[in-house]
């Protein structure tokens, strides 16, 4: 059975520090009465994530996601609350009171499970491998690892005669939630078979250590797939995971470097070696979400991919969401065809030489390039230096810019003048192309509407005053269902936020939260508002009077005089209370 937390715990937890928790994730600075910083749930060059300490509420104008500390740790971690919870006590060092009564969700009961049952597999499979003589020698004579490899990474096997699933039903575990693992499928017969069956077993931790999946690699050379992993499910997501980030974290940080490569044997060798700020993707493209879980760490990041061609074309792809994510990037060239091979070939020296030459990836970009196109002709050329300029233009620090077009022209013997002014023509074609709507839209009402509900939401005299005013008249286009739920309830701020279901509508007030403040007194607050609700009653009449007159025209045609003049009356009426 799992374990809830306390309400006083919860209280405490939610009282903590925002902004002192958050920089641990992303860098902030201060901007008037917020911070702001680059969001960590989507791609940007220009911060528009914004934290408030006082109200203790954050908010991207980017993706519009908003919340409280505890959500951004639930999203940024990717962990429930109770776990949040704890990650935020551990760190603001408030102690965590147990609940044993506290409601747990089905989510967590899931994931405490699923836990339950990687950690077992996990240690079964580690005590098959001690026993496997093959594997061994296949891991210590063939590739190099050594005993405390094996073990700091958790190395295990399973034999083709394994018996996984009686081992993992000592757990008490449930039908559902073995298939739910990802370590089976199910055979034609709807049994359930162990998928890694007569393959090593690399161990899956995400950054904070816990077990989430498997990889397996074949020994032998058959015609199975190289490599497997587990099925994804609500811990194992590859486009999240970063293989070795676990025990290469620290490092990482230190050095302010990481070593991104594709391969489980690639890290476990580099570490080896003393490269302890090494990691991999696990099969996959390298997506935002991964440079988003590095940048915690580090913006330094050397690729050494596997040489071959498609190793360059990971490079390649990889370029584009490196650049939009601000990462420096630099491209380790190897001789071998993967860096296990050249570290055990070549040692630690040699290696460390290809980290000092490695290449900006701009650089290799541009040689990709290059090679693929003719440079016998001015024409080519000159498309050649298209494609790189609409890459450069998205470079901010100038010295780099003029620095690489002085390369290219050297390189492709044409004058720097001729590039630059090329360059200018993109500078102006793309900020006119790109140009943003402008960001002052919003008409008066919906002003006037946000104003009176961001005072109902943190002040509970205002709220009674509008509450008393408005009763049960629906004025607002947008916050009706705020309104409603602002009557019913004596929170405020943002601990009303956990309230509301509806995403869209609290990521919009999380917005309005952290946009708005005041430093107008009480009176003058209840003035305003008393000011705003009577131009949104008026616009209303307005619409209606507009609806009214729409409805005429079409009955005019039939000829009911009795509708006719009632209609007219209701036209009258309300322009009297508008006053026109
Ligand atoms: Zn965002």
């Amino acid at each position: 059975m799992d374990v809830g937390i306390s309400p006083e715990s919860i209280a405490q937890v939610k009282n903590a520090d925002i902004i002192s928790i958050i920089s641990a994730y992303v860098s902030l600075r201060k901007r008037g009465r917020n911070f702001i910083g680059l969001c960590p749930f989507h791609s940007e060059k220009t911060p528009s994530f914004t934290v408030s300490q006082e109200k203790k509420i954050w908010h991207c104008f980017g993706c519009h996601e908003s919340g409280d500390l505890i959500s951004f740790i639930q999203k940024v971690d990717n962990v429930i609350f109770t776990d949040a919870i704890r990650i935020i006590a551990e760190k603001s060092g408030i102690d965590i009171i147990e609940d044993q009564t506290k409601y747990v969700s089905k989510d967590n009961i899931l994931i405490k499970n699923l836990q339950t049952i990687l950690e077992k597999a996990k240690s079964t499979y580690q005590e098959n491998l001690l026993v496997s003589q093959i594997s061994i020698n296949y891991l210590k004579k063939i590739r190099n690892i050594n005993d405390d490899s094996i073990k700091a990474f958790e190395l295990g096997f399973s034999p083709q005669n394994i018996n996984l699933l009686a081992e993992l039903k000592k757990t008490n575990s449930q039908h559902d939630d073995l298939i739910k693992s990802g370590l089976f499928y199910e055979s034609h017969q709807g049994q359930l078979k162990d998928r890694f069956s007569g393959r090593l077993i690399f161990p899956i931790l995400d950054y904070r250590g816990r077990t989430v999946g498997f990889g397996g690699r074949v020994i032998d050379d058959s015609n199975a797939p190289k490599y497997v992993n587990s099925e994804e499910n609500i811990l194992f997501n590859k486009r999240q995971l970063l293989y070795g980030l676990n025990i290469a974290k620290n490092s990482i940080k230190k050095q302010n470097k990481a070593f991104l490569m594709e391969g489980y044997l690639d890290v476990i060798v580099a570490h080896q070696f003393g490269f302890t700020n090494s990691i991999a993707v696990l099969g996959t493209a390298l997506t935002a979400n991964h440079l988003q879980l590095l940048k915690r760490f580090t913006d330094n990041i050397y690729l050494a991919f596997d040489s071959d061609d498609a190793g360059k074309k990971a490079l390649e792809r990889s370029y584009d969401i490196l650049r939009k994510n601000k990462f420096n990037a630099y491209v380790i060239s190897l001789s071998e065809k993967d860096p296990a091979d050249f570290l055990i070939k070549y040692g630690a020296d040699k290696f460390n030489h290809l980290i000092e030459n490695a290449q900006p990836i701009f650089w290799f970009y541009y040689q990709l390039l290059k090679e693929r196109t003719q440079l016998d002709s001015i024409e080519n050329k000159s498309n050649l230096i298209d494609q790189v300029l609409k890459i450069l233009k998205d470079e901010n620090n100038q010295i780099i810019v003029e620095h690489y077009i002085h390369k290219i022209s050297t390189d492709l013997n044409i004058s720097p003048e001729l590039i630059l002014a090329k360059f200018s023509k993109t500078l102006y074609n793309n900020s006119v192309k790109f140009e943003k709507p402008s960001l002052d839209k919003k008409n008066k009402l919906e002003k006037a509407e946000e104003f009176i509900i961001y005072n109902m939401l943190m002040d509970l005299k205002v709220r009674q005053d509008v509450i008393n005013k408005l009763n049960e008249e629906s004025i607002f286009v947008e916050f009706n269902s705020v309104f409603k739920l602002l009557k019913n309830t004596n929170k405020t701020g943002t601990d009303l936020l956990d309230d509301i279901k509806d995403k869209e509508l609290k990521n919009n007030l999380g917005r309005i939260i952290i946009n708005n403040n005041n430093s107008i007194t009480e009176n003058d607050i209840l003035n305003e508002i008393n000011n705003n609700i009577n131009a949104i009653r008026m616009e209303k009449d307005k619409q209606k009077i507009e609806s009214i007159k729409l409805k005429l025209k079409t009955i005019e045609e039939k000829g009911n005089d009795d509708e006719i003049i009632l209609l007219l009356k209701q036209i009258q009426t309300l322009k009297k209370r508008i006053g026109g």
